[in-house]
């Protein structure tokens, strides 16, 4: 250090160095302050886990001048991987299917890690990769309700931008408002779900189908594309129930509901219509390729041996009636009775078939069978 000028000129224009050095210091504080502050609203306020994930790994690097960002969360069921939208890598979190990653960055101190040069360059590596050309960074571990949830990286090129010695307050409280959103988020995305889906069979329930579908009807007109209608009904389920109790009738259900899942593609629809009856809907799929669709499930559903609680097996048999737009449909109502109807002639022609709305008016004129 250089010794204070005697001077008195001198000494007056030190301090005023002094004085704008301290200046310029809670400037910046300020600005920095100001910035975390805009990103903990933005935090509190994002309305999707993609717009969440966005804002940590993307805007932030912007608004922070970061050269990094990485978000690990701790996926041990794959839920998130089933509710996060497939988003490009840079832009993805990783997902963990074990707390050992987290357990090697934080140990089982689980308090924010400023690594740099000299001090755990390891551990960048670990953090972003071997061949990463992060030189320094921030490491925040996510914390909810006493568990380690996932952790934030922010990395910089820079190697004093995060110094062992710098001090983390303002990153521990954006830590603690993260791993709150996150959740809140998740628990979100839990109950929309649960909203939308059959709870015994895990296809689509009623109330979510009666939305889709007229989307998928309207878009069809719009686009002049093909949309096939199945309805898809049990054959004697009340005889499966009173046979062998209503727990076998839900597992078969069940088991039945999966069936159809696994047979159809993505931008397919699948939802519990009522009771024992399944509805579906297949976008840009004409009459020949829904029959072979519906012709499929009725086959696998043949030939399941669907497996009881108590460990026997029972054997079903389901019915399907296809209907098809265009075909004379102008409203969606008036394509699922057609559907409806074809079902009702499957039914009367003996069961364990598929009939379409156009064989239905000769199955409708014939004597009907009785299986
Ligand atoms: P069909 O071949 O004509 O369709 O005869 P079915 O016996 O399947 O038709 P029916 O409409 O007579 O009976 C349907 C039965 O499905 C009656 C109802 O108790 C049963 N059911 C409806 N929902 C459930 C459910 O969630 N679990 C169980 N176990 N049974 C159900
Ligand atoms: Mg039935
Ligand atoms: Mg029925």
């Amino acid at each position: 250090m250089s010794s204070p000028p005697t001077d008195p000129q001198a000494q007056v224009l030190e301090l005023r160095r002094q004085l704008q050095s301290l200046l310029d210091a809670a400037h910046a504080n300020e600005r920095k302050l100001d910035r975390f502050d805009a990103l903990e609203h933005r935090l509190i306020a994002v309305g999707s886990m993609e717009e969440l994930v966005n804002l940590l790994l993307v805007e932030c690097r912007t608004d922070f001048g970061l050269d990094a960002a990485e978000l690990w969360l701790l996926d041990p069921d794959g839920e998130l991987s089933r509710a996060l939208p497939s988003l490009p890598t840079a832009k993805a979190p990783r997902l963990l299917d074990s707390h050992a990653p987290l357990k090697d960055l934080f140990g089982a101190a689980r308090v924010t890690r400023l690594v740099g040069p000299g001090h755990d360059e390891a551990v960048v590596a670990k953090a972003f990769g071997e061949r990463t050309l992060v030189r320094s960074a921030a490491l925040l571990p996510l914390i909810r309700q006493g568990l380690l949830i996932g952790s934030l990286h922010f990395g910089s090129r820079d190697p004093e931008r995060y110094d062992a010695t710098s001090g983390t307050k303002f990153l521990e409280r954006l830590s603690a408002i993260a791993a709150v959103t996150i959740e809140s988020m998740l628990n979100r995305e839990r109950l929309r779900r649960a909203g939308m889906t059959d709870g015994l069979t895990g296809v689509h329930n009623r109330r979510y189908f009666d939305h889709r579908s007229l989307i998928e009807f309207s878009q069809a007109v719009r686009h002049r594309y093909p949309l096939a209608c199945l309805f898809l009904d049990i054959d004697h389920f009340k005889a499966i129930n009173d046979g062998h109790g209503h727990l076998v009738g839900d597992e078969v259900l069940r088991q039945v509901g999966g069936l159809i899942l696994r047979s159809l593609r993505t931008g397919d629809l699948a939802a519990r219509y009522g009771g024992e009856e399944f509805v579906v809907l297949l976008p840009r799929t004409d009459l020949a390729g829904a029959r072979e669709v519906a012709e499929r499930i009725r086959m696998t559903v043949q030939d399941a041996p669907f497996v009881s609680p108590e460990g026997g097996t029972v054997s079903a048999t389901l019915s399907a009636g296809l209907a098809m737009l265009p075909a004379g449909a102008v409203s969606f109502a008036e394509l699922l009775s057609a559907a409806d109807r074809a079902l009702y002639s499957a039914k009367r022609a003996g069961r364990n078939r598929t009939v379409s709305a156009d064989d239905a008016e000769k199955i409708n004129a014939a004597p009907a069978a009785t299986p």
